[in-house]
């Protein structure tokens, strides 16, 4: 079962009303086929409540239970959904059985591009699948994107800790202390904890809804300890361990030519610097790439901190590879990448050249025309042996990858902590050429 957008800013998210689903399932006595999973889509798509996470749950069931566990269902998310909030547009659906291509193909797509809605309407009519919505429907679109994301590849966990309904609007306070504990106790088998570069706490949401904290990690059993560490005022009324993409850059594997790309597109994109980096009003810093195919302006901005410092640094040459979303052209704007990531895959060198120094007086010589050699206009010395000098320019930043700080990922993002690691044992990022068909 695939469901997406049960939630509203009010309270409420897709993960808690899977929790106290998966609850409810015991009823049946369904048989577990895999934990949870919570799979993040394309990040660049406008139209989303918060993180653009999908559930699917996947077990085994008698068939004639079925009938009965859809109209629960169905009662459940009509009763946990808000409605007449115009972000809110639940979507649900069943496969009986092993995905179908078509599904698989659509979760691919969702990842990094923008997957129309008719598209989930044609799947769940041709392939007669049940199913309902609320709202405009959009929900279906995560729903059975989550169901044909089977995470076969890496993979992470996250354990999600709630408290009651009615406790949403209370502060949650989270020991600070007692996550710096659990992060040093954990080390590198649980990640993004903390923002080393603020202190800032990342497991605690900041929105009113039922989540106390996240802990996200390579394995159920080092989530479920960590969170053994954690401290805070409220009281869990319920926890769940998700297994999820999270933290695995499932969204960054599509390289795609300057000319191929289209609005919120998730895109690996490689070229010079055509233009060199200007910080502009507010903070951020904006450049242009071409990479022969055609020029696209980037824009990092100032929440990213040390990535627009890093992008700064850039000059006119450099070869690099930008983790981005594409955001539409607007009246201000053509098509803008929003960058994420940058890898620096080159410096182009630059050489400041000097005239020698005179040998006589020790000023620096100047030119006596063209082809004419250098004259000293302190004693009068000339030459035609001597040549200018050529000195590199030393660049402050070298080749390699840069990421924004750990509080300004995104959930999908790959982490430093996590840059070799896989939970499949399969590379961990596999990228495909992507041209436009
Ligand atoms: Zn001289």
């Amino acid at each position: 079962m695939g469901m997406d957008d049960i939630d509203s800013p009010r309270g409420g998210c897709t993960t808690h009303f899977a929790s106290t689903l998966v609850e409810k399932l015991d009823k049946w006595h369904v048989e577990w086929l895999d934990y949870p999973n919570l799979i993040r889509l394309n990040p660049n798509i406008p139209y989303r409540t918060r993180g653009n996470g999908a559930v699917a749950l996947r077990f085994r069931v008698e068939a004639n239970a079925i009938p009965e566990i859809l109209s629960e269902t169905r009662r459940m998310v009509e009763g946990y959904a808000e409605r007449g909030y115009p972000n809110t547009n639940p979507g649900f659906v069943m496969v009986i059985g092993k995905p179908p291509e078509q599904v698989t193909a659509l979760a691919k797509l969702a990842l990094w591009r923008a997957v129309p809605m008719a598209a989930a309407q044609r799947i769940t009519d041709e392939l007669e699948l049940k199913h309902f919505s609320l709202g405009n429907g959009r929900g279906l679109i995560g729903a059975l994107s989550a169901i044909g994301n089977l995470l076969l590849d890496d993979h992470t966990y996250e354990y999600l800790a709630y408290r009651p309904i009615d406790t949403h609007s209370r502060p949650r306070g989270i020991d600070v202390d007692s996550v710096v504990e659990m992060d040093r106790i954990m080390g590198d088998r649980v990640f993004s904890n903390i923002d080393p570069s603020s202190g800032e706490i990342l497991i605690e949401p900041h929105g009113p809804d039922p989540v106390i904290y996240g802990i996200r990690g390579e394995s159920p059993e080092y989530v479920i300890e960590a969170a053994s560490y954690v401290r805070g005022a409220q009281a869990k009324e319920r926890w769940t361990v998700f297994r999820t993409n999270q933290g695995t850059g499932e969204h960054l594997t599509h390289r795609v030519r300057v000319c191929d790309l289209r609005p919120y597109m998730a895109a690996l994109v490689q070229g010079e610097i055509a233009s060199a980096p200007l910080i502009i009003e507010g903070g951020h810093v904006v450049f242009s790439v071409s990479d022969g195919s055609g020029t696209i302006d980037c824009a990092v901005y100032e929440p990213t901190k040390n990535l627009r410092e890093t992008a700064h640094m850039l000059t006119i040459g450099d070869e690099v590879r930008l983790h981005s979303g594409v955001r539409p052209a607007s009246s201000s704007h053509g098509l803008t990448l929003n960058v994420e990531g940058l890898e620096v895959v080159r410096l182009s060198e630059h050489v400041a050249v000097t005239n020698p120094v005179c040998p006589q007086c020790g000023k620096r010589l100047k030119s006596a025309g063209s082809g004419k050699g250098f004259k000293c206009s302190t004693c009068g010395f000339r030459t035609r042996e001597a040549e200018r000098i050529e000195n590199p320019v030393a660049r402050s930043i070298r080749e390699g990858l840069y990421l924004p700080p750990l509080g300004a990922q995104r959930h999908l993002t790959r982490p430093m902590a996590r840059l070799r690691m896989s939970n499949s044992g399969l590379p961990t990022s596999l990228v495909e050429e992507w041209h436009y068909p």
